[in-house]
């Protein structure tokens, strides 16, 4: 017989709320102070270039908050803009000369791209020591050989396990997990690193039967799949950890008005009912994932100078 559950006693949350902007904080602190150690030890400081291409709203916001945060970590920091229209062979150009650029230790490419772009070229352009995106197929190929001591794991599913290792400790071992996604940013690499941790991984996607009777069975699900609250409470199995990487622009009712706000995947207060811990959107996923970039950036300025790897 399952336990009983929260919301039969009329009980709204239960779950603990997961706070992704005060981990993300606590992390970029001891980023930070990383950062001062190795321009005071090696005198290296670690370099992030950022390009963005066009004039994609959501894009600007992304990138601003990358570099405001590079520099409130003490990077160096640069960006790049270019044209909506500029030519595939400038911007590759622009990688080459940042992969030769001794200051500059990661370099990432803001995406969508606008449709003239080839993004796998334009991604794989990237040397894989400065790929802090974790997008390279060296850097995707050593994740799922198992194989990370050298290699860069793409930001937000290396927050999300950041997170869960926060809940139920680093080794998974007996615990099923779902991942409701299969993206090569998201979902691909969190079963990656779910597997790797000794989870019992089972991917999903738009093409998978019975959802919610697969949710029901896992210890932690990840929802990453773009839908407005479609993991549901009596979907989840009580007491799970449910990561919601979902990012959803709805209209919402906000002080009596109807305003655009952002939700997740996950609908939050139903599931709180049930699961033991939950992430919410916006203050989960979110911020980890910038400062997981930080992170990454200041690994790849130590690998460079053979400190870590
Ligand atoms: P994506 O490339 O569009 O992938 C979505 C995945 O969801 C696909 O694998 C798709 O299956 C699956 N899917 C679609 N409908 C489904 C359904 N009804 N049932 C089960 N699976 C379904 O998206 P993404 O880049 O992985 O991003 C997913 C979400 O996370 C988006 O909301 C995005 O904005 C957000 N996101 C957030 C962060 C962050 O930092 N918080 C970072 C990246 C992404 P198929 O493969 O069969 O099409």
């Amino acid at each position: 017989m399952r336990p009983p559950v929260a919301k039969e006693y009329g009980i709204m949350a239960l779950a603990k709320r997961i706070d992704g902007k005060a981990r993300a904080a606590e992390l970029a602190e001891s980023i930070t102070r990383d950062t001062v150690a190795l321009l005071d030890e090696h005198g290296i400081k670690p370099g992030l270039a950022v390009v963005i291409i066009g004039e994609d709203p959501a894009s600007q916001v992304y990138v601003r908050n990358k570099k405001r945060t590079a520099e409130s970590c003490g990077f160096h920091s640069v960006q790049h803009t270019l044209a909506q229209d500029v030519s595939q062979t400038d911007v590759l150009q622009l990688i080459d000369e940042l992969n030769n650029d001794d200051s500059i230790h990661g370099i990432l490419v803001q995406l969508p791209l606008p449709a003239h772009l080839d993004e796998q070229t334009i991604t794989q352009a990237i040397e894989p020591s400065k790929d802090v995106d974790g997008f390279h197929f060296v850097n995707i190929g050593k994740l799922t050989a198992g194989h990370t001591s050298d290699a860069f794991v793409p930001c937000t599913p290396a927050g999300c396990m950041l997170m869960i290792e926060d809940e139920l400790g680093s080794d998974l071992s007996g615990l099923n997990a779902v991942v409701i996604g299969r993206s090569n940013i998201v979902g691909k690499p969190m079963a990656a690193l779910l597997l790797q941790a000794n989870a019992t991984v089972t991917v999903t996607h738009s093409r998978t039967k019975n959802l919610p009777k697969l949710v029901a069975g896992a210890d932690i699900v990840i929802a990453a799949v773009g839908r407005p609250n479609m993991v549901k409470a009596d979907w989840v199995k009580p007491g799970a950890v449910i990561i919601d990487v979902g990012i959803n622009r709805v209209e919402k009712v906000i002080d009596g008005q109807s305003k655009m706000g952002l939700t997740g995947d996950v609908d939050y207060d139903d599931v709180s009912t049930v699961a033991s811990a939950v992430t919410p959107v916006p203050g989960g996923v979110g911020p980890m994932t910038i400062t997981m970039l930080m992170a990454n950036t200041l690994r790849a300025a130590r690998l460079s100078a053979g400190l870590e790897g």
